[in-house]
């Protein structure tokens, strides 16, 4: 059987830097991976020859004598590659573990641990929550260090298995006739001591970032709603997904509108000769101002409905209404002139000051005495 090259397998140049080989061999070892690929004898076999390449080209030793003498060079010196699947994990146990956090010494191989959710408060004005609107936000979070590929380590070599452990992540006591297994507190059960720290991130493999990201704020939004952007909180460890981003909605108040359901409400001032004589007022809506008309004797507190000038309606097509409330206004100031006026109106209307007050009273102490 022909070998195949091992820098083409992995699609790489013979001048390949090792971080490429890594990264490029989990990219491969992710995609035909076993479990994710149940029964497919071609994918097995293209996990298996990138896992062998991978164990030759990430070791300088092995490279360079594969470089020099090829698939020969390497038989001579009692490497024979991979018979299958099985012997790819017993081979690569602690390698696994820091490409994909796969547990194979364990029982199966499990994922890491997911990332946490964050959480973001956006301040959004009156109208953007009506209408919706796209904002950009700039979230801290965490990233996998650029310099290390997030394992950590100044170069691949410098990752060596924790020496408290043995590289389990967990140290057994004794206590008398009981064993206890507790996490390796030197590794915090990783299992792993980095030689050499990553100078990026000072080994810890993560990275403090600003990450700008656009929010869809949908029409109809109400204050403390709040989003959900999935797998944009905190990365994912060994290999784990990330967690989720949640944005908080905080609407500002309106100067003129409040808002009830997907209708907005406001007051509209109008004066006593406007509501006894009708008149045709602007209100301000939420995209501008229209025109309402007020019939002749219209009382204070009267609301006049605007169909369809309210809040678009969150999951579904339409909008709320507006709704405008008439306040009649009393002016706390006459000159002599609009007094005069005022007392002839009430004396031809027969609501002279004096009268109506005794009236009333009048009415008053009827109904106490019922
Ligand atoms: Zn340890
Ligand atoms: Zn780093």
């Amino acid at each position: 059987m022909i070998k195949k090259d091992y820098y083409e397998i992995l699609g790489l140049g013979r001048n390949a830097s090792q971080e490429e080989v890594k990264k490029t061999y989990r990219k491969l070892a992710l995609k035909f991976h076993p479990d994710r690929n149940q029964g497919d004898k071609q994918a097995e076999e293209r996990f298996k020859e990138a896992s062998e390449a991978y164990e030759v080209l990430h070791d300088p030793q092995k490279r360079q004598v594969y470089d020099q003498f090829g698939h020969a060079g390497l038989e001579g010196r009692g490497f024979h590659g991979f018979g299958d699947v099985g012997d790819v994990f017993s081979a690569f146990g602690d390698i696994f573990g820091d490409l994909f956090s796969f547990d194979t010494a364990g029982q199966g191989r499990r994922a890491g641990r997911r990332g946490a959710d964050l959480r973001y408060d956006l301040q959004i004005s009156f109208v953007d929550a009506a209408f919706g609107k796209k904002i950009s936000i700039e979230v801290p979070r965490h990233e996998s260090c650029p310099d290390c590929s997030g394992t950590g380590a100044e170069t691949d070599t410098a990752i060596k298995p924790c020496p408290d452990c043995g590289g389990k992540g967990s140290v057994i006591h004794s206590q008398g006739f009981f064993s206890v297994s507790t996490t390796c507190s030197r590794c915090r059960g990783e299992g792993k001591f980095i030689e050499h720290p990553c100078r990026g991130c000072r080994g810890h493999g993560l990275v403090s970032k600003k990450r700008q990201l656009e929010v869809k704020i949908p029409g109809g939004i109400e204050d403390s709603n709040r989003l959900r952007l999935s797998s944009e909180g905190e990365p994912g460890t060994g290999g784990g997904p990330a967690g989720d981003l949640y944005v908080f909605i905080r609407v500002k108040e309106h100067p003129l509108f409040t808002r009830h359901g997907d209708d907005v409400v406001c007051q509209a001032p109008i004066s006593f000769p406007q509501a006894v004589l009708g008149c045709e007022i602007e209100v301000p809506t939420l995209e501008g101002t229209t025109k309402l008309t007020i019939p002749h004797g219209t009382p204070t507190g009267k609301i006049f409905r605007l169909s369809g000038l309210g809040v678009q309606h969150l999951h579904g097509r339409g909008r709320g209404h507006q709704l405008v409330q008439v306040e009649i206004q009393v002016p706390k100031k006459l000159s002599a002139e609009q007094e005069k006026l005022l007392r002839e109106y009430a004396r031809l209307t027969g609501d002279d000051i004096a009268p109506q007050k005794e009236g009333f009273l009048k009415r008053f102490a009827q109904k106490k005495a019922n």
